[in-house]
């Protein structure tokens, strides 16, 4: 079975919605194998989207991170990187697919809810920056 790293966001954490959100996976498959809230310092929120540092939105999409407290979760199942994906949705919750967690409870391009790792390589890179293997369970 393969892991991916989700991140409920300040959007969801502020409206009360981290179990509507976790609904979704767990109706899409995934298990919920480790979860913790924390809210992120300006410091961990550039460090985690380094791989943004060019775009234009980086700045405030690492203010955003730390805005509010965020829920950091491993999700498990069979090809669970492409299936969160798919049950994320679009990262516009404007273009997002109906049942999808960003057309749900998605705002906007930057509130869109959830993060979740692009590829199994960045999953584990991903996964390793919140969690030690002993809280993996
Ligand atoms: P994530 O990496 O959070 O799962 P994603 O892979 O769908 O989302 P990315 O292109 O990796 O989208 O962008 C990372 C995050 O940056 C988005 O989830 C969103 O919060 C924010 N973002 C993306 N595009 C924009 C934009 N045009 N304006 C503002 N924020 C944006
Ligand atoms: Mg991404």
């Amino acid at each position: 079975v393969e892991r991916t790293l989700s991140i409920i966001k300040p959007d969801a954490t502020a409206r009360n919605i981290t179990g509507k959100v976790n609904a979704l996976f767990e109706e899409g498959g995934l298990r919920i194998v480790a979860q913790k809230r924390l809210h992120l310092t300006k410091a961990m929120a550039q460090q985690f989207y380094a791989v943004h540092a060019e775009r234009s939105f980086y700045d405030e999409l690492c203010e955003y991170m730390c805005s509010a407290p965020v829920v950091v979760q491993v999700l498990e199942g069979e090809s669970a990187v492409t299936r969160n994906r798919e049950i994320m949705g679009a990262t516009n919750p404007a273009n997002a697919a109906e049942g999808t967690v960003r057309k749900a409870f998605g705002l906007n391009v930057q509130e869109n809810s959830v993060h979740g790792s692009d590829s199994p390589e960045n999953a584990a890179i991903e996964i390793s920056f919140f969690f030690s293997g002993i809280e993996i369970a």
